[in-house]
């Protein structure tokens, strides 16, 4: 018997974020890219915000943040995220470096995932006001208030839409 195997979507949340040249368009275009993954319907954006480089260098970075719905696996998932990353030809000459493209995944669902290639939640959302500010906008209710209170001395500038 041939039986297929359909999973239940899964709610999930995808930051982005770009700091070299027309960081809005490609934030911008890479939305729109991620809502043709396979297996990837996307149900929210956030706007679009300006921040200054944390952990890093160069111009300031645009951030936001999707919600999607993913019947593949987060796996999957990270994979079309890091293909979106290598066709935005991203660079990486050293650590930290300014980035064309970066596409972390935050959440998947309730998932916690300890891998050597994923972890999810993302280790470090809980403390960059570049995260917390759009998922907030997107998914209230996936953001402790005292996080985002904590993280308000960031600047974070909401571009209009
Ligand atoms: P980055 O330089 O921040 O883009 O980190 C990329 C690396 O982080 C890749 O090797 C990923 O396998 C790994 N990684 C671990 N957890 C995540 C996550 N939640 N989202 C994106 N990349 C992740």
């Amino acid at each position: 018997m041939n039986v297929a195997v359909r999973r239940e979507p899964v709610v999930a949340y995808v930051a982005l974020g770009a700091n070299l040249g027309d960081a809005a368009a490609m934030v911008r275009r890479s939305m729109d890219a991620i809502g043709q993954l396979a297996q990837v319907e996307l149900t929210g954006r956030s706007s679009l915000y300006r921040t200054a480089p944390v952990d890093s260098s160069g111009p300031d970075y645009i951030n936001a943040v999707v919600g999607l719905r993913s019947t593949g696996t987060a796996y999957d998932l990270l994979e079309g995220l890091q293909r979106l990353e290598r066709d935005a030809l991203r660079e990486r000459p050293y650590r930290n470096a300014p980035r064309t493209l970066d596409l972390d995944l935050l959440l998947f669902g309730d998932a916690t995932i300890h891998s050597a290639t994923l972890e999810v939640p993302h280790p470090r959302m809980g403390t960059r006001a570049f995260v917390l500010v759009p998922l907030a906008q997107v998914a209230p209710q996936r953001v402790d208030p005292a996080a985002l209170r904590a993280v308000a001395d960031q600047p974070c500038e909401r571009l209009p839409d």
